[in-house]
């Protein structure tokens, strides 16, 4: 059985308690491979690693570390179809949008890499009397966890400014999708990444992502993963000032007015609610719709998403694979049970797939679309994170509001209409951090990216992220 290594010190190396745990392949059902059961021993030891490496990374010149980061967004493009074929393996995504993820990890590392070189301080003139300037200096050893739904993804998208800002980084994936980071530190060593630099420690989050949250030396923990752990992390890391950014789950409306491009708001919705399927933070997971439209609109996208292949990741007219694991499959039907419970009705799917030939024990779940819920029952304001929306007319801007802002969470919303002046004022009036008029997942890696509310605390992204891996200082002179 292939076993994945931490990669500490530049090395691959085995955990220090020889422990390791198995790793799935969702479509399959079946242990593809062993990680390492790491515990605080292999933080410490990657601790040590990353402080001495510190002394140099942090003044190695800009330009050094833009060419060193852009060779391995250079190894990460060149290894895309390796990449993105154990991305799927590993997390159950179809092949096709692996591919186009391992492509925004390379951009993750291009993008971080330029803004090295772009990053500037402000000064503060007091007319002749003084001046300010701020030094913004990094932080030293931090902390990196992510999740298992955009594995690769989102771990460079920490990665990339921790490392462009000058600190060195102890990084833990999630143990459920751990294959491309290893990967990753194959890259990262090829590209001459200096030793120590980046350490990347696998395993489990309360045994090694608590290690790392809890150590006084490392100085931030980035954190993206549910909202129950995100208030674990901030408990431990709160008394002690540790900086922190936290990327948390979402409930997202998905706001379909009557006078919007039907067209496009059916084709669109039936990305934000399956793609990847449904295992993103930012899909719409609630669909709210005006209720002239409301019937034709939902009978569309039934339509639409009746059609959609649900099965082997690996095949390429495949758009919905399997659910991450036999644990998430569980707690996705789970919720399409209480749905029902709630009084909903199922349009749609509804039920786990029994798959035939290879992928017999795989954990798949049909696209299910549930109408006749409550805007504020259980199943509209939990998380489900899984190929399950709701939808629900609205009678009104004022209700639609209400609606969309009654959960605890608040990451990202979607708003279809041809009137400009109601876009604008229902962007400004919706509780989340991220708004798309008009589309859904269009990204610009400069925008801050965050939610409000449960959704999280900061931002990332562009300067953001280059400010949360830095410490301001000010300088004053007296003139
Ligand atoms: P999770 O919270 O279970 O795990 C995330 C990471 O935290 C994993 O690496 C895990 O090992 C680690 N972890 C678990 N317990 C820990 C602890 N006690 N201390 C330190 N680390 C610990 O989340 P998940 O199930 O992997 O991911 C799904 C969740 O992530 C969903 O809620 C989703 O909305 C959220 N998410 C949010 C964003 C965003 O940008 N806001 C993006 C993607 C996913």
């Amino acid at each position: 059985m292939d076993k994945i290594l931490n990669y500490i010190g530049g090395e691959l190396v085995k955990p220090a308690g020889d422990a390791w745990l198995d790793n799935f392949n969702p479509a399959l059902g079946q242990v593809y491979s062993l990680i390492p059961d790491s515990d605080e021993r292999d933080v410490e030891e990657a601790l040590r690693h990353a402080e001495a490496a510190f002394i140099t990374w942090r003044f190695t010149s800009l330009e050094d570390r833009f060419k060193v980061l852009n060779r391995i967004a250079e190894g990460i493009d060149a290894a895309n179809d390796n990449l993105a074929r154990a991305e799927s393996v590993d997390q159950g995504k179809p092949l096709w949008l692996a591919k186009n993820e391992i492509t925004r990890a390379g951009q993750n590392f291009r993008f971080f890499a330029t803004a090295a070189m772009q990053f500037a301080s402000e000064s503060h003139s007091m007319e002749g009397h003084a001046l300010n300037y701020t030094l913004r200096q990094p932080l030293g050893v931090v902390g990196c966890i992510s999740p298992w739904n955009l594995p690769l993804y989102l771990f460079t998208w920490k990665i990339a400014p921790a490392l462009a800002t000058g600190n060195c980084v102890i990084a833990k994936p999630s143990e459920i999708t751990p294959m491309t980071a290893f990967l990753l530190s194959k890259i990262c060593a090829d590209a001459g990444l200096p030793k120590g630099v980046l350490n990347i420690v696998h395993g489990l989050g309360p045994k090694v992502g608590n290690a790392m949250v809890s150590h006084p030396r490392i100085k931030a923990i980035s954190f993206t993963g549910g909202t129950a752990t995100g208030k674990h992390i901030a408990s431990v890391a709160a008394p002690m000032f540790k900086k922190l950014s936290l990327e948390l789950g979402g409930k997202n409306p998905n706001i379909v007015f009557a006078d919007c491009d039907f067209d496009k708001a059916v084709k669109t919705t039936v990305q934000s609610s399956f793609l990847n399927q449904g295992e993103i933070c930012l899909c719409g997971s609630r669909i709210l719709v005006e209720r002239p439209i409301y019937e034709k609109f939902r009978d569309a996208l039934v339509k639409e998403v009746s059609v959609l292949k649900v099965g082997n990741p690996l095949d390429k007219d495949t758009k919905i694979g399997a659910i991450v694991s036999r644990q998430h499959f569980e707690k996705v039907l789970s919720y399409i049970d209480l749905a029902k419970q709630e009084g909903g009705e199922v349009l749609l799917g509804g039920n786990a797939l029994q798959m035939q030939g290879e992928n017999d024990g795989g954990w798949f779940i049909a696209p299910t679309i549930i109408e006749n819920l409550a805007y504020d029952c259980r199943t509209n304001t939990e998380e489900i994170f899984g190929p399950v929306v709701t939808i629900t007319p609205f009678d009104s801007e004022e209700e639609v509001l209400t609606m969309a802002n009654c959960t605890e969470y608040g990451l990202a919303c979607s708003i279809w209409t041809n009137d400009l002046t109601r876009a604008h004022r229902v962007a400004a009036n919706i509780h989340s951090g991220i708004v798309w008029i008009n589309c859904w997942l269009l990204r610009d890696l400069r925008t801050p990216f965050g939610g409000v509310k449960q959704s999280g605390v900061g931002r990332e992204g562009g300067w953001e992220a280059m400010r949360f891996f830095t410490e301001a200082k000010n300088v004053c002179v007296k003139l």
